[in-house]
């Protein structure tokens, strides 16, 4: 597969990436070796990059894939602490548990507005000493916020920008309320336009709009200064069929098996206001004592429809 210059970082990616979330214990929790054996698959078919973080525990997933063979691809990791304890902490665990020197690009994990940023600036500082240490090769931060997405823009010790978007808008966030992808797509021609390097993720918008999968991957390859798609792989299906489409020799016909389909709650973001139990036709969602929502899995359908009800997009379709 081709690769591209991840902005000025002198690193270069796929155009696909690798999203290792999805195998892990907060989504399909495959066995070590079958996640392991996904990844090596991406891999072997030329898939580079590799994506990551210390709250998501799939380290041993990509330790394992690489055992014994010649790749090296660039990883991706990120961190959800404040302060510059914490961000060490992460670096440390990350270059152990991957058993790697250096890690190719460390993020700020999901950066929610710039107070949030200014709250992280101990973080932010341990990444740029990190780097200037030689233990990271590019910093930045990851988010679903348009307003964060521009003020990395403007940050120069910011080398990426790893920022939600996709077709509907799905999940994308502007000051207290949703944005738009035209308003991610400026922020993100932006950060392109300063020489970052820019990954994008949520092109599914969580699986929800893998039933338009052509549809879903053109337009965002088709967004100015977007250098590669994280993508969250359950299969090896999943990342054949996507090597399919980057090399334009996909069936036409082809449709996603959703067989792997799941739902999943962000507690932290999930305000308990009740629209998607309202909303679900099988009675599969039901709130604790404490307020929060959750789902019964033997009893869900998978049909997705609760989630573009819910007012802080705290439901995710996964798959
Ligand atoms: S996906 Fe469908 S069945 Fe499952 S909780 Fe949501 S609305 Fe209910
Ligand atoms: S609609 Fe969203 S915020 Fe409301 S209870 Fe359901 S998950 Fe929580």
């Amino acid at each position: 597969m081709y690769k591209k210059q991840l902005g000025n970082t002198g690193i270069e990616v796929t155009p696909i990436g690798f999203g290792v979330l999805t195998i892990g214990g907060t989504q399909l929790n495959l066995p070590i070796e079958d996640g392991a054996e996904i990844i090596r698959n991406a891999l072997e078919r030329g898939i580079n990059f590799l994506d990551t973080a210390q709250y998501y525990r799939t380290y041993s997933y990509i330790r394992e894939a690489l055992k014994g063979t010649s790749f090296d691809p660039v990883i991706v990791s990120k961190c959800l602490d404040s302060d510059y304890r914490g961000m060490e902490y992460a670096i440390e665990e990350a270059r152990r548990e991957l058993d790697r020197d250096l890690i190719d690009i460390f993020l700020l994990h999901e950066v929610r507005s710039k107070e949030d940023f200014n709250d992280r600036l101990g973080a932010w500082e341990c990444l740029q000493e990190a780097k200037a240490k030689g233990l990271i090769r590019a910093i930045g931060v990851s988010t679903h916020h348009v307003d964060v997405a521009e003020l990395v823009a403007e940050t120069p010790e910011a080398d990426v920008l790893f920022p939600l978007i996709n077709f509907k808008s799905l999940g994308i966030r502007k000051g207290q309320g949703f944005g738009t992808k035209e308003d991610m797509a400026e922020a993100i021609k932006k950060s392109a336009d300063k020489g970052q390097g820019v990954f994008a993720m949520k092109v599914f918008g969580g699986g929800i709009l893998t039933k338009d999968y052509r549809k879903a991957l053109e337009y965002v390859f088709s967004l100015e200064g977007v250098h590669s798609l994280m993508i969250g792989f359950g299969s090896r299906d999943e990342v054949d069929r996507i090597i399919e489409m980057v090399e334009g020799t996909l069936d036409p016909n082809y449709t996603p098996d959703l067989s792997n389909k799941r739902i999943w709650i962000e507690q932290g973001d999930c305000e308990g206001c009740g629209r998607c139990i309202e909303r679900c036709p099988n009675d599969a969602l039901y709130i604790n004592d404490i307020g929060l929502t959750y789902v019964n899995h033997d009893i869900c359908i998978r049909c997705g429809y609760c989630a573009p009800v819910c007012p802080s997009r705290a439901i995710i379709m996964i798959g």
